[in-house]
């Protein structure tokens, strides 16, 4: 079994997640006592998130490249940023190291796809759903994304940051991002583009297909560790 790097802490409440997605995953593929063999560079969020609000992204980058070679220098075989908005520096990351990184959005593509959708509705960071980053990304592989309008894409931004990714967990928001999915119409299946928002919602609150990126993402990293 390959050993991923966790670049993680961004959520720390989304990085718990994965280490459970992985090691579920892992004991589901092999039976018995196995589980994944896991390096883990957790930062502290509140500086990150300070240079993303001030569009400092190579800065962060920065930060984040330096923790993916120290992954690479402790063994990892590849790196996955555990989170959808710093995949806007995935390339700076991917630069600097030798092992790959296993990019968020290419799992979610490919997880859109596998469940017959191509017209997700994106729930994430203003960053993720605003930037061309992730969208584009999307849209090479055959996925148009659509995101929620102006004042949604505010208030999940708020909800994302002031109460997810500090452990708060709120009807009130539940409530709020359910009438955001209720309103786009066109869209075929929700993309939960932010690894907290299944902290919020569950697959089985929407009528529509889920992708969950957390989970796609932990996946993607599963599949690699055991080919
Ligand atoms: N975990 C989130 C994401 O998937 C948001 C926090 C962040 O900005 O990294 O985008």
């Amino acid at each position: 079994m390959r050993i991923i790097g966790l670049l993680g802490g961004m959520s720390a409440e989304s990085t718990t997640l994965y280490y459970q997605a992985m090691n579920r995953l892992v004991r589901e593929r092999l039976g018995g006592l196995h589980s994944a063999q896991l390096l883990m560079w957790s930062v502290d969020f509140a500086p990150i998130a300070e240079m993303q609000a001030q569009g400092a992204w190579e800065a962060a980058g920065e930060v984040l490249a330096q923790a993916a070679g120290r992954l690479e220098g402790a063994g990892a075989e590849a790196i996955l940023i555990c989170a959808n908005t710093m995949h806007l520096v995935a390339d700076q990351v991917q630069a600097a190291i030798g092992v790959p990184l296993i990019h968020i959005a290419d799992a979610t593509a490919a997880a859109v796809k596998a469940a017959g959708c191509s017209r997700p509705l994106l729930l994430a960071t203003r960053f993720t759903m605003e930037k061309a980053f992730y969208r584009d990304r999307l849209r090479a592989q055959g996925v148009e994304a659509a995101v929620p309008d102006a004042a949604d894409r505010d208030r999940l931004h708020a909800i994302i940051y002031d109460e997810l990714c500090q452990g708060v967990v709120t009807q009130a928001s539940k409530t709020d991002v359910l009438a955001m999915i209720e309103k786009a119409q066109a869209c075929d299946s929700v993309i939960f583009g932010c690894t907290e928002v299944g902290l919020l919602l569950s697959p089985e609150d929407l009528a529509l297909p889920v992708i969950d990126t957390a989970l796609v993402h932990a996946q993607a990293a599963v599949d690699f560790a055991l080919s």
